[in-house]
This record gives C-alpha cells, sequence and structure tokens, in this order.
C-alpha cells in the first residue's frame, strides 16, 4: 500500500511495526503524548502465520466490529480504508495497520489492547450520553406537564391568582370606597412591598392577608338610618311585651337624630336578669333602625386579642372581633351587640376591659386601634349594646362610659302577656300546630308560671312552652284537640317545682323575711337567729351563712343598733346573758351587701320578744339608726309579692324608683317607707313588747 499512513505513537520505546517498513529501532524519546510522523511503505516479506498471530486477528477484528458499531467516526474510517479494494481481515499486515489507525497504538497485542479501551471509553461515554439525554428529557417533560397543570388549574379555578391578579384585586377592591388619607398610605406601602416580593414566599402570603383585611373593610360605606319613630315603635312592639325604658330610649335616640340631622353613635348598657330579653331586643333594635347587626359574647374572656386582634408578625395572626364585625356586616355604623360585658375574664394575656375602656370610650373609639390592621378605624358611628347581669361586676371606669337602662324581671301578670302574644304565637309557627289544635287556659299560664317558672326571665317559661308544643304535636297528629289546663298541665311539663311559695309560712320569734338581689332577680331571703343554749351565757354572737366582708360589717352594725334598742328596756339584758347565732340560709350562695342591715336588727329584736309575721323588708341601718337606700327594688317587690307576704318596708330614698315602677307591680301589697328604723320598730313591736 502506498500510502502514507499518519501513525499515532504514544509511550512506546521501540517502535516495532510487524507487517510495517518502517525503520525499525527507531529511538523515541521516552515521553507520553508525542506524536511522530512517518513515509512508510509495504513490506513484501509474508508475515508468519501461525496459531496466535490467528487469535489475536480474529481478537482485533471483533474488537474493531464492535467500536465500529459504537462510533460514528470509526465507521467513516473504515468505510475510507475498505474504499481503497482491500480486504484487511485477510491480511494480518493490513489487520495491523488498519487497528493501528483505528487505535492509538501500533503493536499487535497493543492494538487490540488500545481498542478494547477505546470500545470500553466509548461504551462509558455512550452510557453517560444516554443518562444525560434522559436526564434532560425527563426535565423537560416534567416541565412542560408542569405548564399543562398551572393551565388547567387556572381553568378550573384551583389555582392561586399571579401576582398581578392579586394586585389589580386589590386595586379593584379599594376604587369605589372612601378611604383616610393614612390608611391609603398604608395599602399603596403594601401593595408595593407586593410587587417586589415572591409569590411563593411567606412574607408574601403575610403581606397579602394584611392587604386581603385592608381592603375589605367597608371604608366610607354606612346604611341609612330609618329614623321613622313610629315605624320603630311598630318594630319594637312586634317582638318585646313591655321594656318600656328600651323602647323609649331608642324612640329618644331616633328623635334625636331627626333633629340633629346627622347620625351618631351610642353606647347602651342594658342589665338586668337573665332572660329578660335584653340580647333579643338588640336585635329588632338593629331592625327598627335599619342598621345591620351583630354580636359577640365577652364572657369568660381573657385574652385581649379577641377585641384588639394579634400582631401580624404572630403566625396565624387574625384581627380582634371589632374589625371581624366591620368585613362582616359590611357597614360603618352597624349594631354592636357586647353580651356579658360583667362576666368578662382577667387574662395573662392582657386585661380585655382595658381594650373593651378604649372601645366604648366616645372620645377614644373614632380612631380605634387594631394590633393587627394597625390603622386608625372610626367606630364612632357605630352603636353598641351592652347586656349584663350583675352590675357590680363591672369595672368603675368601664360602668362610667355606658348609659344603663334596667331591665327588670317580670310578674306573673307581665309573663302571661308575653306567653299569650310572642311565645306561644312563636311556638306555633316554628311547630306547625295551629290555634285550632291547641289551647292554653288563663289559669294554666298562671299555675305554669308561679310553679314551674318562677324565675325573673321567661327564657325557661318559654322553654316549657316549647315541651307542651312538643307533647301535644302526638296528639294533634292524631287529630285530637289540645287543651292545656291546670290539672293535665302535669302531663306536659311534670309535677310543680315550687311548691312552696316561701321558707317559713309562720317564722318563729328571731326569723325575718329579708329581701336580696341576686343576679337572677330578686329573692325572699330570711334571716334566722337562735340563743345558743349553754350555761355560760357571756353575750356573743356567731355568723354563718356565706356572708362577704360588707355583709359581715352590716352584721356587726346591727348587732350594735338592736343591743342599744334594748337597753334600758326590761330586755337589756338579753344581749349580755346570752350566746347567739344568726343564719343566712341557702349556704352555697354567696351574699353580700349592706341591705340585709334593718332585716337583721328586726330579726334580733324579735327574738328577743315576739315573732314577726307576713312582712319583709330591705333597708341598709347605720348606727344611728337610719335607713339608708338599696337597689333593685322593683326585683324585691316581685320576691316579695312571689312569697304572697303583705307589707314591705323599704327605705325612703327608694320613693323615686318605685314611683317609675307600673302600676301592676305595686297592686296588692303594702309598701312602707321609712326614714328611721323606729318607724319599724313602731309597726312591729307594740311598747309591751319591751
Ligand atoms: P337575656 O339576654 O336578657 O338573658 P334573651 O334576650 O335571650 O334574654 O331572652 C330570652 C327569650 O325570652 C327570648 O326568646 C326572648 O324573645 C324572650 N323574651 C324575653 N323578654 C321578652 C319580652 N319582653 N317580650 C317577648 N319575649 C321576650
Amino acid at each position: 500500500m502506498k500510502s502514507s499512513l499518519r501513525l499515532l505513537i504514544s509511550g512506546i520505546r521501540r517502535l516495532t511495526l510487524d507487517g510495517g517498513n518502517v525503520e525499525r529501532n527507531l529511538k523515541i524519546e521516552n515521553n507520553e503524548n508525542r506524536i511522530f510522523w512517518g513515509d512508510v511503505t509495504n513490506v513484501k516479506e509474508k508475515l508468519l502465520i501461525n496459531e496466535q498471530t490467528k487469535a489475536l486477528s480474529a481478537e482485533i477484528i471483533q474488537s474493531c466490529r464492535d467500536l465500529i458499531q459504537i462510533n460514528q467516526l470509526y465507521r467513516e474510517a473504515v468505510h475510507q480504508i475498505l474504499s481503497q479494494g482491500v480486504r484487511v481481515v485477510d491480511d494480518a499486515a493490513f489487520l495491523a495497520d488498519f487497528g493501528g489507525a483505528l487505535s492509538s497504538g501500533f503493536v499487535w497485542r497493543s492494538v487490540s489492547y488500545k481498542s478494547k479501551k477505546e470500545l470500553q471509553l466509548s461504551r462509558i461515554q455512550q452510557d453517560i450520553g444516554k443518562k444525560v439525554e434522559e436526564k434532560v428529557r425527563k426535565a423537560h417533560e416534567d416541565h412542560m406537564l408542569r405548564e399543562q397543570l398551572k393551565v388547567i388549574k387556572k381553568q378550573l379555578g384551583m389555582e392561586k391568582d399571579d401576582k398581578e391578579t392579586v394586585i389589580q384585586k386589590f386595586r379593584d377592591a379599594i376604587k369605589d370606597k372612601i378611604i383616610p388619607e393614612a390608611v391609603k398610605t398604608v395599602i399603596d406601602n403594601e401593595l408595593g412591598r407586593l410587587e417586589f416580593l415572591e409569590p411563593a414566599a411567606s412574607e408574601f402570603q403575610v403581606a397579602r392577608n394584611y392587604l386581603d383585611w385592608l381592603t375589605v373593610l367597608p371604608w366610607g360605606t354606612e346604611t341609612d338610618d330609618t329614623l321613622d319613630q313610629n315605624t320603630a315603635q311598630t318594630i319594637l312592639d312586634e317582638d318585646h311585651y313591655g321594656m318600656n325604658d328600651v323602647k323609649d330610649r331608642i324612640l329618644e335616640f331616633i328623635c334625636t337624630s331627626q333633629l340633629r340631622g346627622s347620625v351618631q353613635g351610642k353606647i347602651l348598657c342594658f342589665h338586668g336578669p337573665p332572660g329578660t330579653g335584653k340580647t333579643s331586643i338588640a336585635k329588632s333594635i338593629a331592625r327598627s333602625l335599619g342598621r345591620k347587626y351583630y354580636r359577640f359574647s365577652v364572657g369568660g374572656m381573657s385574652d385581649v386579642a379577641e377585641i384588639k386582634g394579634h400582631r401580624r408578625t404572630y403566625v396565624g395572626a387574625m384581627p380582634g372581633k371589632l374589625v371581624q364585625c366591620l368585613k362582616k356586616t359590611e357597614s360603618e355604623n352597624p349594631l354592636i351587640l357586647i353580651d356579658e360585658i360583667d362576666k368578662l375574664g382577667r387574662g395573662y394575656q392582657g386585661d380585655p376591659s382595658s381594650a373593651l375602656l378604649e372601645l366604648l370610650d366616645p372620645e377614644q373609639n373614632v380612631g380605634f386601634l387594631d394590633h393587627y390592621l394597625d390603622v386608625p378605624i372610626d367606630l364612632s358611628k357605630a352603636l353598641f349594646i351592652c347586656t349584663a347581669n350583675d352590675l357590680s361586676t363591672i369595672s368603675g371606669p368601664l360602668r362610667d362610659r355606658m348609659e344603663m337602662i334596667e331591665v327588670a324581671g317580670y310578674i306573673t301578670d307581665e309573663k302571661v302577656e308575653i306567653a299569650k302574644k310572642y311565645l306561644i304565637p312563636k311556638s306555633h309557627e316554628e311547630t306547625g300546630i295551629t290555634e285550632k289544635d291547641i289551647s292554653f287556659s288563663r289559669d294554666a299560664l298562671v299555675y305554669l308560671i308561679d310553679k314551674h317558672c318562677r324565675e325573673s326571665g321567661v327564657r325557661n317559661l318559654r322553654k316549657h312552652i316549647e315541651k307542651i308544643f312538643r307533647k301535644a304535636s302526638r296528639k294533634v297528629v292524631n287529630g285530637e284537640k289540645v287543651e292545656v289546663t291546670i290539672d293535665n298541665l302535669k302531663d306536659f311539663v311534670g309535677p310543680a317545682v315550687f311548691t312552696k311559695d316561701r321558707m317559713y309560712d309562720d317564722p318563729p320569734a328571731g326569723t325575718v323575711c329579708g329581701l336580696a338581689w341576686t343576679s337572677m332577680g330578686g329573692s325572699a331571703l330570711y334571716v334566722e337567729t337562735a340563743v345558743v343554749e349553754s350555761s355560760d351565757g357571756k353575750g356573743t354572737l356567731k355568723v354563718t351563712g356565706n356572708i362577704k366582708d360588707v355583709m359581715k360589717e352590716s352584721t356587726s352594725i346591727a348587732y350594735t343598733v338592736a343591743k342599744n334598742i334594748l337597753a334600758g328596756t326590761k330586755h337589756a339584758d338579753f344581749f349580755k346573758n346570752n350566746n347567739l347565732h344568726l343564719h343566712f340560709p341557702e349556704g352555697a350562695t354567696p351574699k353580700d351587701g349592706p341591705s340585709a342591715g334593718v332585716t337583721i336588727v328586726s330579726a334580733l329584736l324579735s327574738l328577743a320578744t315576739v315573732p314577726i309575721q307576713d312582712v319583709a323588708m330591705t333597708g341598709e341601718i347605720s348606727l344611728n339608726k337610719k335607713v339608708l337606700a338599696v337597689g333593685g327594688i322593683k326585683e324585691k317587690i316581685l320576691a316579695a309579692k312571689r312569697a304572697e307576704i303583705k307589707k314591705v318596708f323599704l327605705p325612703v330614698d327608694c320613693l323615686n324608683e318605685f314611683n317609675k315602677l307600673d302600676d301592676v307591680i305595686k297592686e296588692e301589697i303594702e309598701i312602707v317607707f321609712v326614714k328611721e328604723y323606729r318607724e319599724i320598730q313602731d309597726q312591729l313591736f307594740a311598747a309591751t313588747d319591751f
């Protein structure tokens, strides 16, 4: 073969190319990766063919074949050689040249070794290529799928909006609102921040939530008040019987707003026993004024964050109830009912009552600051109504902020009216039992009220009426007509609960009926005294009955007063010679307050002299025997009437309060107003008693 072959010789010292005509014994520097050029001429002599060379040829052929298959480059080289018309496989010399050309060595073994190595290299290369290709393909496929998923999710409305849509949504939300300048600045700043944040970042979500709240509030949106007193009166009467104080106050509010030409917010507090309609009338007031209604209870609330919201730095931070209220009612002037303000908890996480102080202060609530929102909110247009059972547990400053309206309990007649006009019609509506199917006799209602539902409110009465309707429904379904009478009442509601009207029919000497006021209403509470039989009477007084400090003081004052009254009489030594025990029954109920003063004096005097019957009394006693005013007059008179007491002594200072009461309450009971204890003494004890 007359050609110049380019031989790549690497790392071989002695060039011994079998079958070639390259100058033999060519000295090569021991230097790797050197390239040598040389002219080669075909050698004519035949190469020795033996088993070894045959095997080597076969091996080289096999390697070359594999190599060609794998590598495109080699295939081209082979093609070139073969196109010269030489049968490489038949001649070992050619084969060596060929192998050498394909590989980078000369020597047969070396050729075999090199080609094998080359083969391996190519295989690895191919393998790596495949893997890389597979990886790229997978990444590409994933990307495609993800993009497709995004499109699908978006079409199904599952995909969260992208940043621009989110920002646009906020801008649209505030477009028509009259937003105060300070709030507008905050919103703009937050929107600006949103633009630079990655939607996947947690900060983006925080900012987005914040903007959600800021933009959803009803800035500058108010409902128009229905300032028509006739309409309001009709609506209020439609839902509730009596409650004239409350209704009058609302009508006044309407009239003043009408005269002023603007509507102001107000903070009212309805207080009285449970079940007297405090909560439910608030809803009617909202209806009568055409305001939106929102109610939340602060009973047991101990976390200030419920009112003022959490700071935004907390995970899962939320605004407080007031902001939630504005969001829900979508108006800046809703009626907000804050229930159970007297049962506010005092927690370790701030004091909710101080938050209420801020909220219920007309001076401050123009710029109410929620921790989460952190921008001032004007709540001065809202009408706040709070409800409470017991005013004594409301802190002074808070009480001061509110306009108090008492919602007292109901007497039997009122309850009968409420039952007839409101509770029974409501049950008709709810059960579908018509007036033709069921009827109540007045006596049955009175009996039901007096023997089953004696408490001041009507919640229990409502439950009993509902129970009667439920029981009656089975008969009505069978086509029977139900008449509720005293006789069959127990079939519906069981046996009477209050069989006895009072603890004593004829109290013994030393036991006198007092009138107490509790958050559940008034109650006739007896004061019992007894002489402790012992040989060594030392003139001591033991007091029991779960009483608190003020009542303890009151007991000690009354003891002194009683002693002084008896001094100089024939009973002068009674207190000196006897050990006495004074007890307030119903020991489970904690009692406090000074209003039992006159009752304790009377009980002690009675113990020394004669029994006192059919009389009840209430009033604080002073050391100089003056009778001072006490609260809860209506409840106390109602309690006395329920206990069928005929005569009640009241402090003269309570006269104004008494005059405000409905006539029906004043009927069938004698009220005696007293200024000094002497007046009670004169009526209860004859001059001969002392
Ligand atoms: P409170 O808030 O005073 O504890 P609610 O307002 O919950 O009592 O009243 C309890 C139930 O008694 C309600 O169903 C209410 O409609 C009814 N009710 C109370 N007072 C009256 C009333 N004067 N006229 C009609 N229903 C009344």
